[in-house]
């Protein structure tokens, strides 16, 4: 028994006392944040955090000895993981593959005892694997690159993609840059995403080639911010809202409001110890309209509905 509070009579009905094998064990080096503090903190956003990755084929980062040790990348369900890490049949090269997935709270905590720190979910549901739901525009500073200089990149994200219509969100990554999520409903072919956002990257690296770049080679990012876009493609992830980072200080990736951007201290500003406070602070979900909002690529897809 975890001690962990479920969310909601219907978390307890599934069975959200899941059993948590050394809880006492220190999780993020110096801190005293244990393994109970994680499994307490998952439990706590639960809800917050389902609604970024349910249905989701997920990666977890698994942290066996700790956020300072070494951690690894898992897509597919070891065995024994527990009875809500729901498998999800996903078609790779080698042939159909089990995924995980998590609906529920039992279903985070079951990874939780599996030492996983990091949740990060696709950009499309796992019943509809063909279709992006949502872009992420992962800004990626040059350690060179000034804090004023990230912040200004995201709002000329937001501003370039307002001007084809598209509303977008913002979040910390809880390390060194910021995400730009953009919700598309209905959802478009992974072809047409892709296009779309390397389209974007390339357009802001060639008329801000000051600020931005939109090729991952090392040599040409002094200075700059690489646009990400490679994160929108079948299979790519990005860290889940209101995941935890396996980095010191154990921050939080950060949905945010976009006037908080202008005292945004840091990508990782928010973490385990105060990431709680600010969210039952503020007043409301800042990606509340992110879940019903009717925008999609324009293109084919936009076409042939019109047709309909
Ligand atoms: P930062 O702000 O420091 O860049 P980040 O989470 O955006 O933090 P990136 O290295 O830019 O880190 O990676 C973006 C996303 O790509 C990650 O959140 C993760 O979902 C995915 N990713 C990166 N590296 C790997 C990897 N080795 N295996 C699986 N997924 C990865
Ligand atoms: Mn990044
Ligand atoms: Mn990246």
């Amino acid at each position: 028994k975890t001690g962990t509070k479920a969310t909601s009579a219907a978390d307890v009905a599934a069975g959200a006392d899941v059993r948590l094998t050394h809880p006492e064990r220190e999780v993020f080096p110096g801190s005293g944040l244990t393994k109970q503090d994680v499994a307490d903190y998952y439990s706590a956003v639960a809800p917050l955090l389902l609604q970024d990755i349910a249905g989701r084929p997920l990666s977890v980062l698994r942290c066996p000895d700790g956020a300072a040790g070494t951690c690894f990348f898992q897509k597919h369900a070891g065995r024994g993981w527990g009875d809500h890490v729901r498998p999800v049949a996903v078609r790779e090269k080698q042939g159909v593959q089990a995924y995980i997935a998590v609906d529920d709270v039992t279903g985070l905590l079951q990874l939780v005892q599996m030492n996983v720190l990091e949740f990060h979910p696709w950009g499309a549901l796992a019943q509809d694997q063909a279709h992006a739901d949502r872009l992420v525009f992962d800004l990626d500073p040059h350690e060179s690159v000034g804090w004023a200089k990230v912040k200004a990149a995201a709002r000329t994200v937001r501003e370039v993609l307002q001007g084809v219509g598209l509303t977008s969100f913002l979040r910390t990554s809880g390390g060194k840059g910021l995400h730009v999520v953009v919700p598309l409903s209905p959802p478009v072919g992974w072809a047409q995403a892709k296009r779309f956002a390397e389209d974007l990257a390339d357009t802001l690296a060639a008329e801000r080639p000051e600020s931005f770049v939109s090729v991952a080679s090392k040599q040409q990012r002094e200075g700059r911010i690489f646009v990400d876009w490679l994160r929108n493609a079948r299979g790519a992830t990005s860290v889940a809202s209101y995941s935890l980072r396996a980095r010191a200080g154990a921050p939080v990736a950060m949905p945010l409001e976009w006037s908080e951007l202008a005292r945004l201290r840091s990508s990782d500003a928010y973490t385990l110890r105060n990431a709680l406070r600010k969210i039952r602070s503020r007043r409301r979900d800042p990606w509340r309209e992110l879940y019903d909002l009717e925008q999609t690529l324009p293109g084919p897809a936009a076409r042939s509905r019109r047709g309909r």
